[in-house]
């Protein structure tokens, strides 16, 4: 997101709101110029659910995409304001899919396409956790060497199962 005052896009999100027509108010600072602004978010289909490993669905959370792209981005140089941009992405291609229920395995690719670009070594460790020696999304459980280690991102809900 640029800054309206310098163009910087570097800018930081401070406080997140609801706000009517399934729009997010966002009040943001500039890094570079410390200007505050306020923007106005789409964000993705509320009624979306994410079908799991195991075959169940839940809501989609964007607050858990955000949270995986975090951990894979750890000791990147992927600023906060970037790994935002990255969700709007997913989003913006769900809310245009206009899907009432997203795969698992589609999501996973979803913001593999939305990261690779962005930065190739957090792309591959969300490869490494989600796909298979074939470059497949792995749609089977963990082996039970892996079980006990707990799940490496808790993307999409298999952090509860
Ligand atoms: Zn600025």
């Amino acid at each position: 997101m640029q800054c309206p005052s310098c163009g910087s896009d570097d800018t930081q999100v401070t406080e997140t709101r609801p706000a009517p027509k399934n729009e997010l108010r966002r009040r943001r600072v500039c890094q570079a110029c410390k200007q505050r602004f306020t923007t106005r978010e789409q964000i993705a289909a509320p009624q979306l659910k994410v079908e799991k490993r195991r075959g169940s669905s839940e809501p989609y959370d964007r607050a858990k995409l955000h949270r995986a792209l975090v951990r894979v981005c750890s000791r990147r140089p992927v600023t906060e304001a970037t790994i935002d941009e990255l969700v709007n992405r997913v989003e913006a291609r769900l809310t245009k899919a206009q899907l009432r229920t997203v795969g698992w395995a589609r999501m996973v690719e979803l913001v593999l396409d939305v990261l690779r670009p962005v930065d190739a070594v957090a792309a591959r460790r969300m490869e490494a956790d989600y796909l298979d020696e074939a470059g497949a999304v792995r749609l089977s459980d963990a082996p039970a060497a892996e079980e006990g280690a707990g799940p490496q991102l808790g993307l999409f809900g298999d952090d509860d199962a």
